[in-house]
Formats: structure tokens, sequence, C-alpha cells
């Protein structure tokens, strides 16, 4: 009887939701024209409050579920000259790991070629990806055969994750970019993982979640520097704080668990060499 009755709970909670963003989205001309607080920089939405999760508040976008980080990218690919669409997406070849829906329609029309890729247990299908892949593993791709790869909070996944972001210089064009984020822990100098941990509850608890493998620290740079990138860090501080808060680039209330990303950063590796150094 519990059971069914928090069946029920959490469909008709799901039912509620879908209903007020149907009503959210039927509600757009009207905030366009009269000016709401905040605005989705992914899918362009305005509102006057972002949805919580476990980790936030107020941080999702209630129409695209976009996250801090997804609109931080957003935002570097819209207004930075580094990162902009013309320099890192404008008729190239991506390849978007893990690919979030909002973010993928974004680069598909910009793109010359847009192509998926998840790592998915046997059986599993989904239409939507192109490669069903281990990024630490990508023996079916050539070297070189992309021009941007992407891929936010993947590698906290991965058993191997320096070998995968050496995959992904391998993948590489030469002049080529990678975008990663991961989750990290709000000043943690050095990555804490443990590979004899493999309990789901104890992962959760050292990590962040049941199958994250490590909770990445400051030193994420360095993984990426030894696989051969040359690495740019972009957060909230490289735009205005009228954007800041009107994207909401930053949670408006920091979380207070101990293993929360508060401090997001978008990390932007550029192929410079053929070898890892
Ligand atoms: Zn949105």
């Amino acid at each position: 009887m519990k059971k069914y009755l928090l069946k029920v709970y959490r469909l008709s909670k799901r039912i509620l939701k879908r209903l007020r963003n149907y009503v959210l989205i039927a509600w757009q001309p009207v905030y366009h024209a009269t000016g709401a607080k905040l605005e989705c920089n992914v899918c362009k939405s305005q509102f006057n409050q972002f949805d919580s999760d476990l980790w936030h508040a107020h941080c999702n976008c209630p129409v695209c579920g976009s996250s801090v980080r997804l609109r931080l990218l957003v935002a570097a690919l819209e207004h930075t000259e580094k990162f902009a669409y013309a320099n890192i997406i404008q008729n190239k070849r991506i390849l978007h790991f893990a690919p979030e829906r909002p973010l993928g329609e974004l680069l598909k029309k910009r793109a010359a070629s847009y192509q998926t890729a998840d790592f998915l247990a046997e059986g599993y299908s989904y239409k939507h990806i192109d490669h069903n892949i281990d990024i630490s593993n990508m023996h079916s791709i050539n070297d070189a055969s992309y021009d941007c790869v992407i891929a936010c909070d993947v590698l906290e996944h991965v058993p191997d994750d320096l070998k995968g972001i050496r995959e992904v210089h391998r993948i590489l064009n030469m002049g080529g970019v990678c975008i990663f984020t991961v989750p990290q822990k709000d000043h943690l100098k050095t990555t804490f993982e443990d590979d004899h941990v493999t309990d789901k509850k104890e992962r959760e608890r050292l990590f962040g979640q049941e199958d994250h493998l490590r909770i990445y620290g400051e030193d994420f740079v360095e993984r990426m520097t030894s696989a051969g990138f040359t690495v740019s860090t972009l957060d909230e501080n490289d735009f205005s704080a009228q954007m800041v808060t009107r994207n909401v680039l930053f949670p408006p209330i920091l979380s207070t668990h101990p293993l929360a990303t508060n401090y997001r950063k978008i990390f932007f590796g550029l192929k410079t060499s053929s070898d890892p150094s």
C-alpha cells in the first residue's frame, strides 16, 4: 500500500510539473513583453524563479532543465571571443557525450556535423545516441575525427579518467577543443578517489553520488595538461554581475552539502600538439 501511494505521489508530482511547464511556456509572450526577472540563456524562456534540486535551490530552468554549468557554457559561447560559437562550433565537427538535449539543439544548427555518444548498458537503446562507446576506449573512432568534443559531468563516472582525456585528445583535430565540466568539492585541492570503494552507499557518502568514482579537486586542470591540452578555465567571474544574476550563472543560495559544487567551472582544452607532453 505504501509503495502504491508513493508511486501515485511521484506520478502526480510529475504531472503537476508538466502542467506547470505548459503554463510557463504559454505565458512566455507575457513574460517577454513585461520583462521577467530571470532568463534561461539556453532556451530563452523567462520567469521569476528557477527550480530547485537536491543540491541547489533555484538553479534549474523550469522549462528546459538547464543547470548552472550548462548556462555558464552557453554564456561562454555567446559572450566570449575565444570560445564563441563562431570559433569552436560553427562549421565544425562536434561530438557530444552524455548529450544534454537543449544544448544539443543549439550546437546542431551551427555545426558542420553533430554526433552524440554515451556508454550504455548492453541492450539499452537510446535513439539519440550515435556512438555507444566508452570515452576511455574509443577504438572505433579514428584520430583527428572531430574539432570539438563536449563531456559535461562524465569523467567522474569513468574508472580511468586520464585515459578518457587522452582518448579525447587523440580523436581531436590539431587546434580542436574539448569542453569538460566535473563535480568539484569547494576549495578541495587534490582529487579524492579510492577504487577500493565499490559500495554504492559509501560512494554516495564519499563522492556525492552512488555511481561517482571520485570527487575532483582543483588539480583537475593538471589531468588535462598531462594529456596534452592547453587549458583555459572559465567561471561566473568572466561575466557581468547583471548577467550572472539574470541567467543564474552562480547559485543564488550556496549549498551547505559538504560535497556540493558551488563554484562551477568550464574547462576548455586546446589541442596544440599531436602527442601528450
Ligand atoms: Zn531553459
